[in-house]
């Protein structure tokens, strides 16, 4: 069955051709009335730092698992989860779970998740889960472990995300799940992930102590799911946070290895049943897990652009990321998954745009061969279409590196671009009816026209160029 693309679902990622917005016009612009999403964590800050305040005193007593002020927190997050607009699942916001501490088997203690959701526009999209523990350790020796950092902090990014996303829905459905018992050992995340989630989850995003740090803010998880990596690439620096990537390689024996966090927070219930996570969390620091993890030392302006780097992160997710499970790539599709820039191939017009891009510029200099092999799948094929001086039609058929050959630099200024353009898809598969211009400088008078007929492949994290034909005694 072939099906026109529906290419409004696209329309969002910024950098599309003037071609490509000309076209886009036609469709619904879903992305209209999306707010900045920067502006709004601004706007909502003075409304978080309450949160934070408030979840980390004394009155919540730690806001350990099973006990009072742990349910005062919870109640607390279900309003915040009401008042946001977000939908309540199947048996209401707060869902219940029991578990046997393995310090003493002799107890059972009940914990509760607050979990809630926004529906996303495409319900093929499947869903992204936002997580982040809101239980503590509580109360020892007389002194109150507020864990402001660890980890009201999370709990209050989960809300003003979700504040945001109500506002400006996403093609994703977003859950947000503010988990219990991870204190305890990933207890709720645990239970979570066991009671399932209709839909497909495509990603688990998991916020644990993103409230203090001098610039450090890590992105763990890209070593088990490379896929996500150039999502996270693409994310601008935001005040002092600087991101980076790391704390997810297995240790090996006898060799000094960074600290794994893969199991050491909820991401770990996702990452045991291989749901993609990312993990965003900052260096342990002299407060974790002692009774100075207070409010008054966390840093403000780190904590809120936190949120907008998490959010921007979300945001990048969602764009890029489709509603089938991934397609394990070859070892070379793995490097060149990994090196992709990520708006060249999260949507159609964004890898479009690039295989016009790396062909095109001054004379002098060369075309862009190794931006193009990450569009490229590494068996993908060119063909060129001509006919011989008999005038016999003839077909010749190379790799990309036999097209670029020596690639050698441009005598004369080369730019090309679309000028219109024919999609349609079936499944993973689309084909573009790509024609374009050619000049001798940017946005010169067009010396030549063509089409490039171009096969597309998605598999369920990027697109792929799986081969190209044109035909050069046409036009
Ligand atoms: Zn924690």
């Amino acid at each position: 069955m072939i099906i026109s693309l529906r290419r409004f679902e696209w329309a969002c990622r910024a950098g599309v051709s003037g071609a490509a917005i000309v076209s886009l016009s036609l469709g619904v612009g879903g992305c209209a009335g999306r707010s900045d999403p920067d502006a709004f964590v601004a706007s909502d800050s003075t409304r978080a730092m309450e949160e934070l305040r408030f979840l980390s005193s004394d009155s919540l007593e730690g806001r350990r698992t099973g006990e009072p002020g742990n349910a005062m927190a919870r109640d607390f997050i279900v309003a915040a989860f009401r008042d946001a607009g977000l939908q309540a699942p199947e048996g209401g916001f707060v869902q219940p779970f029991e578990f046997t501490p393995r310090r003493d088997t002799t107890r059972v203690i009940q914990g509760a998740n607050v979990v809630g959701y926004a529906p996303g526009t495409d319900p093929a999209a499947g869903a992204m889960v936002l997580t982040a523990h809101f239980d503590h350790v509580g109360v020892r020796d007389g002194e109150v472990y507020n864990g402001a950092d660890d980890n009201a902090s999370g709990t209050v990014a989960l809300m003003s995300i979700a504040r945001y996303v109500v506002k400006s829905p996403l093609r994703h459905s977003v859950v947000f799940a503010a988990l219990d018992g991870e204190e305890m050992g990933l207890q709720g995340a645990r239970a979570f992930v066991a009671a399932g989630w209709p839909g497909n989850i495509v990603v688990n995003v998991n916020m644990d102590m993103v409230a203090r740090s001098d610039s450090l803010l890590f992105a763990s998880g890209t070593y088990h799911y490379p896929q996500l990596r150039p999502f996270l690439q693409s994310i601008e620096r935001r005040g002092p946070v600087v991101l980076r990537f790391g704390h997810d390689q297995p240790e090996v024996e006898g060799v000094e290895g960074e600290d794994d966090w893969t199991n050491s927070s909820d991401q770990g219930a996702f990452h045991a049943v291989g749901i993609p996570f990312v993990y965003f969390g900052v260096e342990d620091h002299e407060d974790y897990h002692r009774p100075t993890d207070d409010f008054e030392r966390i840093d403000p302006a780190f904590f809120i652009n936190a949120i907008r780097t998490v959010l921007a992160g979300v945001l990048a997710f969602d764009e890029g990321l489709g509603g089938v499970p991934s397609v394990a790539g070859t070892e070379s599709g793995e490097v060149a998954r990994q090196q992709a820039r990520a708006e060249d191939v999260a949507t159609i017009d964004g890898i479009i745009k690039a295989y016009y891009d790396v062909v095109s510029g001054p004379a002098g200099e060369s075309a862009d061969m190794e931006r193009d092999r990450t569009l490229h799948h590494p068996a993908a094929w060119v063909a060129i279409a001509n006919v011989d001086s008999a005038g016999k039609p003839v077909v010749n058929v190379m790799t990309l590196d036999g097209y670029y050959g020596d690639n050698a630099p441009r005598a004369e200024g080369f730019w090309e671009w679309e000028t219109d353009r024919v999609t349609q898809r079936s499944g993973n598969m689309v084909h573009v009816w790509s024609s374009y211009a050619t000049a001798r400088e940017q946005g010169g008078e067009p010396y030549a026209r063509g089409v490039n007929s171009i096969t597309l492949f998605y598999d369920g994290e990027r697109w792929w160029v799986m081969g190209w034909m044109f035909d050069g005694s046409a036009g």
